[in-house]
């Protein structure tokens, strides 16, 4: 098998389209070489090979030494080196790079190679001592951090301390001299930690690098990421190994990185860091505040440093043209990484740059008016999800703030929360419902579900490209990073900030779009739907077949999702509109009613209420369809519980609070979420049947009166799964409807369909389908119905089985496409074959999940409904499903 392939000096035996198998980096490395483009000689182990690893029990087949001694010969020819050999020192770097992109979670070693006796061939070939044993240092820390588990920080402890001693500030100003009493320092604490020297010998270096590549895809930070962004654990990680080039080697060296446009804004410039003298890892991890690429951009952040266009302008000007290049190539935005080793400019790394919402947009919709890409390439760019940070609030600009930090605009979006200063922390108030900020001196993968628990993410430390910034725009927190003129203090559990203390539990703000930290709440504003975001929608909108509809009952969620698109209800929840104070009386009065005389006079109450509801309902809905279901509430929901709510409802009913808590025993239910509900209610009750179809009739005539224009309900039954039960409840529908008629003179056209979340009904589809005038797919109740799992109690074990690899998504979320979607999808064809013009949707939460919406696409059916903040993102799923 071949598990190694080279790249150097302009040719490469892999491309970019070799992604699977050589990770991303590795195949990008091997496309830049094609493109003729300065990348370090190199060569990548595949991810088969991980797969291989892992599936014998983390060994090698014995092919593999071969093809990489092999591998290390060809890039040692390319640049005139040997491996381990102190006469011709070929020093290597050896990198993980998985499929998709996983930041901060696998590791790198830098300079291996070097030993007590290599180092002193690098002093001489580079001429500069100093440089060779601050690289010797940095290899000791990384390898023993990374490969061998000896802390980081013990090394940090030594270097500050000594530097403290010296009265150095900087880590480059410690000469040659000194940096050798830090290596002697360094190899007795890892000797110290592990009981066995640092390893001299190369060959061992470099597997020991490789294995701790191939280890990481397992370790608790790497699986935890997986999890997270849905990355299956089959796809494996690849290793790259390099010919080192160095930006420590003074200063006409650097390193960088850079996104050819602005990730935050997706401004179309070039954007990015770089530190003069300095390996990558130092930008990356926020040691050093780096300094901008562009004059432009130093000049507007008022930053004194100058940039890389002023110190290397001749390196700047390759460095732009490739980046211009590339971006051209790829079509897409790119995230580069690049050093200067001696004025010489090298490619370490492209991809394509992760961004913000609100920068997807800009970009996508700016390289459709380049002509880069096409309107429908630009709809397809967009990740759906992702669009919940554009709807996520902002500092109203009105708003009094006051400033007690400024740090990096690093994440947009504004959120307040309770100050944490710990991960664990930010994951027991997000436990606790409450809103928490998480701030850190600077945030590390480990910290990745303190972020996750956090509303927002705050750091001292660090850059744009800081671990705290990328991480969060990733998740679409707010983040500010970066605010070096706060302090905090883990000892004391404190952050200082202009003179004043704030400890664990004070509320900030933090506002991602311009970097302040506020003190306590601050008024925000609802974010602006135009622009880029109206642009994308609107070829979304030529682009779908699918309607979409809300799941809405308040006016104001109705009106929320008509300013985020929707075409109308999908699925009016009558019960949740009676759950204010004064209705829940009435509402209790009727259901522990127990003779239908009593019922009536309860219904009698509710009457007007419902009919006004559903009046504002229609006329915010403008002769957009509204679909609004008969009461369907596990009873319990209503029943009074506390002996006030007894008392109370005692009183209205004028009966003692004993009888009516006999009542109350008597419904109780064993099994509520299957007991008596849903149409099985209207079937014992259908005074209650009777009166919501009057109400929604009665405010038709009202509202159509009002608009001018006739409304058309469509009055949904739920929980049929027996074609008498939709029959016996549209017979006292249409009752209804010809008594309304008839007493205000109006002919009304209106529809009854029943929603589908039985699997009975799903079986029985064709039949039901004789009485049905449309089918909507109550999603939530079929999963449960069909796995047999309550919807209320499953996330605990759910959560185990996703661990387990049982299953691979909670299908409350995404729907089951094999189970539950070939429920449907089966329901869907019987329906058509009953009744061709039959009106087919969704209005389950899968209805406002893409990859649901893809199957409802595929399935064929004409709507999805979601809740109203999903929308747009159904809108744009929509549109990607029929592209
Ligand atoms: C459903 O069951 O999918 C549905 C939309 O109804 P509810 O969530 O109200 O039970
Ligand atoms: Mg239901």
């Amino acid at each position: 098998t071949k598990w190694v392939y080279s790249f150097g000096d302009g040719k490469a035996e892999g491309s970019a389209g070799d992604r699977n198998l050589l990770g991303g980096k590795g195949a990008n490395l091997a496309e830049m070489c094609s493109l003729g483009l300065p990348v370090p000689p190199g060569f990548t182990i595949t991810t088969e090979l991980c797969t291989s690893y892992y599936a014998n029990g983390r060994t090698y087949p014995d092919d593999l030494k071969a093809q990489v001694a092999e591998a290390l010969e060809a890039i040692g020819a390319i640049v005139g080196r040997r491996f381990g050999d102190p006469d011709k020192l070929l020093l290597v770097s050896v990198r993980s790079g998985a499929r998709a992109s996983m930041p901060g979670m696998m590791d790198t070693v830098l300079n291996l190679g070097l030993n007590d006796e290599t180092v002193a061939a690098l002093a001489r070939d580079s001429g500069d001592e100093r440089f060779a044993y601050d690289s010797y240092r940095r290899f000791i820390q990384m390898y023993s951090d990374v490969v061998l588990g000896v802390d980081h920080e013990h090394f940090e402890e030594i270097l500050e301390d000594e530097k403290a001693r010296r009265g150095h500030e900087l880590d480059t100003d410690l000469s040659a001299r000194e940096w050798q009493e830090v290596i002697g320092l360094y190899k007795a604490k890892v000797d110290e930690e592990l009981g066995s020297p640092f390893p001299q010998d190369p060959q061992e270096q470099l597997w020991g690098a490789i294995g701790a590549v191939f280890s990481s895809w397992m370790n608790h930070r790497a699986i935890t990421y997986r999890r997270l962004h849905d990355i299956p654990e089959s796809w494996g990680t690849a290793v790259n190994v390099q010919a080192m080039v160095f930006g420590n080697m003074g200063d006409t060296s650097a390193t960088g990185v850079a996104f050819t446009r602005n990730p935050s804004t997706g401004e179309a410039r070039l954007y990015g860091e770089f530190l003069v003298n300095a390996q990558g890892e130092d930008v990356v991890a926020g040691i050093r505040t780096p300094q901008n690429l562009t004059e432009e951009a130093r000049i507007e952040a008022g930053a004194d440093k100058p940039s890389m266009e002023k110190v290397m302008p001749e390196a700047f000007a390759a460095f732009v043209d490739i980046s211009q290049r590339l971006e051209r190539h790829y079509r897409d935005m790119q995230d580069l990484e690049f050093t200067i080793e001696r004025g010489k400019l090298w490619m370490l790394q492209t991809r394509s740059g992760k961004r913000t919402a609100k920068a997807a947009l800009k970009i996508a919709v700016d390289m459709a008016a380049e002509g880069l890409i096409t309107k429908q390439e630009a709809v397809a760019r967009i990740d759906p999800a992702s669009l919940d940070q554009l709807l996520h609030p902002t500092i109203d600009p009105s708003a009094k703030r006051d400033v007690i930090g400024i740090g990096l605009p690093a994440s947009p979006g504004a959120a307040t929360g309770e100050i944490v200063f710990s991960s664990d922390e930010a994951e027991e108030m997000r436990a606790q419902n409450r809103k928490a900020i998480l701030v850190r001196v600077e945030t590390s993968p480990e910290d990745i579900h303190g972020m996750h628990a956090a509303e927002g993410i705050l750091t001292t430390r660090g850059g744009m490209t800081s671990h705290a910034a990328v991480v969060a725009r990733g998740m679409g927190k707010p983040c500010v990073s970066g605010a070096g003129t706060l302090r905090v203090d883990y000892k004391t559990g404190t952050l200082t900030a202009m003179g004043q203390t704030l400890k664990k539990g004070d509320v900030i703000t933090i506002d991602g779009a311009s970097g302040q930290v506020l003190k306590g709440a601050v008024p925000m504003l609802q974010p602006e739907l135009s622009g880029d975001f109206a642009s994308i929608m609107e070829w979304a909108d030529q682009i779908r077949r699918m309607r979409v509809r809300t799941n809405a009952e308040t006016p104001a969620d109705a009106r929320m999702a008509r300013s985020f698109g929707a075409e109308g209800i999908g699925l009016c929840r009558t019960e949740h509109m009676f759950f204010d104070d004064e209705r829940i009386v009435a509402m209790r009065e009727m259901i522990l009613s127990d003779v239908e005389k009593d019922r009536r006079a309860a219904l009698a109450k509710l009457l007007p209420m419902q009919r006004s509801d559903f009046a504002e309902l229609f006329e915010i809905m403008a002769g957009l369809p509204v679909t609004i279901r008969l009461l369907d509430p596990p009873l319990h929901e209503f029943l009074p519980k506390s002996e006030d709510e007894i008392a109370e409802v005692a009183r209205a009913m004028n009966v003692s609070a004993e009888k009516l808590r006999q009542r109350t025993e008597a419904l109780h239910e064993f099994n509520p979420m299957l007991g008596h509900r849903g149409c099985r209610l209207a079937v014992s009750y259908p005074e209650i049947a009777e009166m919501q179809a009057r109400a929604i009739f009665e405010a038709a005539v009202e509202a159509g009166k009002k608009t001018g224009s006739p409304v058309v309900p469509e009055i949904m039954v739920p929980l049929v799964g027996i074609m008498k039960e939709l029959d016996y409840v549209k017979a006292r529908i249409d009752e209804v409807a010809k008594a309304v008629m008839e007493e205000s003179g109006t002919t009304i056209d209106y529809l009854v369909g029943t929603m589908i979340e039985l699997p009975r009904a799903a079986i029985r589809a064709h039949v039901i389908a004789e009485a049905a005038e449309f089918f909507s797919f109550g999603t939530n109740d079929l999963t449960q119905t069909t796995f047999g799992i309550s919807r209320d109690d499953a996330s605990s074990f759910l959560e185990t089985y996703r661990q387990k690899g049982i299953i691979e998504q909670d299908p409350f979320i995404s729907l089951d496409l094999e189970g539950v979607g070939e429920l449907v999808r089966m329901a869907a064809e019987k329906g058509k074959a009953t009744r061709p013009d039959i009106k087919l949707g969704i209005c389950g939460e899968h209805g406002g999940d893409p990859t649901s919406i893809h199957f409802c696409e595929e399935v064929g059916l004409d709507y999805v409904s979601c809740s109203p903040f999903r929308v747009p993102i159904a809108r744009l799923a929509a549109a990607q499903a029929a592209a």
